[in-house]
């Protein structure tokens, strides 16, 4: 049995010069999937010992800067590189005229063929024989979507950002993941910000871990606002689910 490794490349919010925007890239078998691309993703891909020549998957929660403004780069480094392995990009409507865009205005052309996946819904998708990829719409403002990483032999990984909380959809797709990736960006104190922007509480992402019976939770993309006070968040989702953590740049997480 292949274990599992999830790599945090960037786990924050956006603030300005931030290389620390969200991304994670997962390791299973030969499988090498991404999870984000936010800006100078590829420069922390190098940092943590991986290749973007080896990366097969691409998904995109949304078209928000701070998750897609390093694909093009990236491409660009891929292509660089002389692989001619294809890759596959998931996202939302509007993703494949984003790249063909940027590739024409960039004059553009990468060494390896680029498919293009625009998701319509709650879709699943079966990337290879043994990983299953689960598309679930979110509430952001903007599409966007969550994705369940499912494992052949049951392990799963769900990715849900930016987004608010949504306890009883989720609980309805995901039974107990391994490891639960919530966006977290605000604190009870700033309810208020997490309606108006769309986003979650520590305390609403560790509500639906909860609700979905996790067995880990990572608090992701968590405001810089809170970066002198990272343990009153923690706090406040452990109070409600005693397994939560801070997602950090550079953690690994092993599903075995
Ligand atoms: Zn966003
Ligand atoms: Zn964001």
């Amino acid at each position: 049995m292949n274990p599992i490794r999830a790599t945090i490349l960037g786990a924050s919010g956006p603030y300005p010069g931030s290389d620390d925007l969200p991304s994670v890239i997962v390791c299973y078998g030969r499988t090498r999937l991404l999870l984000d691309a936010g800006e100078g993703t590829q420069h922390r891909i190098h940092e943590a010992g991986f290749s973007v020549a080896s990366i097969r998957y691409i998904l995109i929660t949304h078209m928000h800067g701070d998750h897609i403004l390093g694909l093009i780069p990236l491409l660009q480094s891929r292509s660089l590189s002389g692989t001619e392995t294809q890759v596959t990009i998931i996202g939302p409507e509007g993703i494949r005229d984003y790249l063909l865009e940027n590739f024409k205005l960039l004059y553009f052309r990468p060494r390896f063929d680029v498919a293009v996946i625009e998701l319509k819904g709650d879709d699943e998708l079966r990337l290879s024989n043994d990983v299953v990829v689960q598309a679930i719409e979110l509430d952001h403002g903007i599409v966007t979507y969550g994705y369940i990483l499912c494992f052949g032999d049951r392990r799963t990984l769900a990715y849900i950002t930016d987004t608010r909380p949504l306890p009883r959809k989720l609980s309805s797709i995901i039974e107990e993941p391994d490891v639960l990736i919530h966006d977290a960006t605000l604190s009870s104190n700033d309810s208020d910000l997490a309606l108006e922007y769309k986003h979650s509480t520590a305390a609403e992402a560790a509500h639906v871990a909860k609700e979905v019976k996790a067995k880990t939770l990572l608090l992701f993309h968590v405001s810089q606002r809170y970066r002198h006070c990272y343990e009153d968040h923690l706090r406040e989702a452990r109070k409600i689910f005693k397994y939560s953590w801070i997602a950090r740049k550079f953690m690994r997480i092993m599903i075995k």
